[in-house]
């Protein structure tokens, strides 16, 4: 299995509750190591281009709201088929539907405020790490 990247969000609900060392030391622990990474708060025009596939859903307004409403860490992590490996310790999208021991169930407050973003393929993780580092940022 090859060493690939992907793009890790820690969303505001986990920013706000001061879960960020937390949520990095599950991911660490997990064998993803955090290659760059940054606090910034997202523009709403940020996170709905960020997010323009769902922007037909029903939660789509909700969503920007949300990852709006404070700051986010921005990361990328490296590892043994990284985006695979980060959506394991992230768990299920739905809190509820998370297998014990994910970021998610334990620390997720709802299926909206899920305290982690992760890329779903490796053709999205670098769309993904593109949309917020340049090659110079990301260091292994
Ligand atoms: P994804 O691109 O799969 O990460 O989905 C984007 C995000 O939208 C999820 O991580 C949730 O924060 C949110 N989301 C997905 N499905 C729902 C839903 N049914 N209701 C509210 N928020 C959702």
């Amino acid at each position: 299995m090859a060493v690939t990247r992907t793009l890790s969000i820690i969303k505001p609900d986990a920013t706000r509750r001061n879960l960020t060392g937390r949520v990095t030391q599950m991911l660490e622990e997990a064998g993803l190591r955090v290659v760059a990474s940054k606090r910034i708060r997202l523009t709403r025009a940020q996170a709905e281009a960020f997010y323009a596939v769902h922007r037909e859903r029903p939660f789509f307004a909700s969503l920007v709201a949300f990852m709006t409403s404070g700051p986010v860490v921005v990361q990328v992590l490296e590892g043994e088929d990284a985006v695979a490996l980060n959506r394991r310790v992230m768990g299920a999208t739905d809190p509820a539907q998370a297998e014990p021991g994910t970021i998610r169930r334990e620390l997720a407050e709802s299926i909206e405020a899920n305290t982690v973003h992760g890329s779903d393929s490796d053709e999205n993780a670098a769309r993904e790490i593109a949309f917020f580092f340049s090659e110079i940022e990301i260091v292994g």
